[in-house]
């Protein structure tokens, strides 16, 4: 029984360690270059990714590799619209930030290939300021399920859908919009809170880590590079939204 306990545990950790993989890839392009781990990449395995804490921060972008285009069709990319997604102007980026435990974790993302370096930029900017967030998964992981996502708290860019509650595309179905910690900064017209379980967040005096504040490091690190932030609208306030057309 103990051997097959330690078997099991030896198959574990070697599943870990797999998921480092230094595979080159097309370089975030940025001054960094003491950082030979911006160089490279993780092997692709979005269920734990997650959960992989790292000592180096790694920050790529890439095509989006097979595995995850497979994982993507029939979900961020509905198999009836195949035909209107443009793929090859898709980005799969993998971003390290900061999580709600202090500790560091690479998250996966796909955007807009003309905004991939930015965004890649934005990022590292809010991992040094230290600029908590929650969790950053491909919405694949979440069935394309938009609701499901920001209940989760789960920041994410590319689903081609429409804009909430309306026939219009949204700037996600370009991979232009990214959603940052979803549940704490929710999406708000009238009396209607998207997320479902955001109703709390609506005040938005409350201090809570990964509350979107005007002035605050990440919404300077999208404004100064020209990116709309949908708290700053009107009517629907959408606090989770960063945009940018290119
Ligand atoms: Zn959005």
């Amino acid at each position: 029984m103990i051997f097959v306990f330690i078997i099991i545990s030896l198959i574990l950790i070697n599943n870990k360690i797999a998921k480092i993989n230094n595979k080159e890839i097309m370089q975030s392009n940025t001054s960094d270059k003491s950082n030979n781990e911006s160089s490279k990449t993780m092997e692709n395995d979005i269920a734990e990714s997650d959960y992989i804490k790292v000592d180096e921060p790694i920050f790529t972008y890439q095509e989006i590799p097979e595995n995850i285009l497979e994982k993507m069709i029939g979900n961020s990319i509905p198999r009836e619209s195949i035909d209107k997604v443009n793929i090859e102007e898709l980005a799969y980026l993998n971003i390290t930030y900061l999580g709600f435990d202090k500790e560091s974790h690479i998250g996966e993302m796909i955007v807009n290939k003309n905004l991939a370096e930015e965004v890649i930029d934005i990022f590292k900017e809010v991992y040094m300021k230290k600029y908590p967030i929650e969790k950053i998964r491909l919405i694949d992981e979440y069935g394309a399920d938009d609701e499901k996502s920001m209940e989760d708290n789960n920041t994410s860019a590319f689903c081609y859908r429409d804009i909430s509650n309306t026939n219009n595309l949204s700037n996600h179905a370009k991979g232009c919009a990214i959603d940052i910690n979803p549940l704490y900064n929710p999406y708000v017209v009238k009396t209607f809170v998207s997320p479902t379980n955001a109703a709390k967040y609506v005040d938005r005096t409350i201090a809570e880590k990964g509350i979107i504040q005007k002035g605050d490091d990440l919404y300077n690190a999208f404004i100064k590079r020209n990116w709309t932030w949908g708290g700053e609208w009107k009517n629907p306030k959408d606090y989770q939204h960063f945009e940018k057309s290119y």
